[in-house]
């Protein structure tokens, strides 16, 4: 029905949202950022039927569709399970270079992303290689912590095989 519709192909108009808010996490986030936070612990949550150890923590298992009920506590090593190096910039993010990796922590069904440390990150073949799938990291968490993901980061072990 718009007279100014042309055949050439959509319409596009630029466009750049920046929204802030605030949510609440629920009870089973906030209990595994409380951890981090006061304690220096990662736990998991496992399923009563399957045994899976969920971390990040969830409320109800995926597969057996049951609530979880117990608290495990995971790590602090673990193998990385993926991996990614960031050398350009993005809004939000640190100065690159930097390393992201998913691990699974000793302990848990699933695997958790944080960034990396321990790694030279000049060459980025030399850097795949020391971040390469099955190596061990451990947990190492920030001096001041605030209930977020980012109270912890992952760091290469030395003596990954
Ligand atoms: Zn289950």
């Amino acid at each position: 029905m718009s007279e100014t519709a042309t055949t050439s192909g959509p319409l596009i108009h630029p466009g750049e949202w920046h929204i802030h808010y605030d949510y609440a996490v629920g009870d089973t986030a906030a209990r595994f950022f409380t951890e981090l936070r006061d304690n220096m612990k990662v736990y998991a949550r496992r399923c009563p039927s399957c045994g899976r150890a969920f971390v990040p923590p969830r409320a109800y298992c995926e597969r057996c569709f049951v609530k979880t009920t117990d608290w495990v506590e995971v790590g602090p090593e673990g193998v990385v399970e993926a991996f990614t190096i960031v050398y350009e910039p993005f809004d939000g993010l640190p100065v690159p270079p930097y390393a992201v990796a998913y691990v699974t922590l000793d302990g848990a069904s699933t695997a958790l992303a944080n960034f990396v440390t321990g790694v030279d990150l000049s060459d980025p073949e030399v850097a795949s290689e020391a971040l390469a799938l099955g190596s061990r990291v451990a947990v190492a968490f920030a001096g001041k912590r605030e209930g977020m993901i980012t109270d912890f980061h992952f760091e290469l072990l030395g003596h990954n095989k």
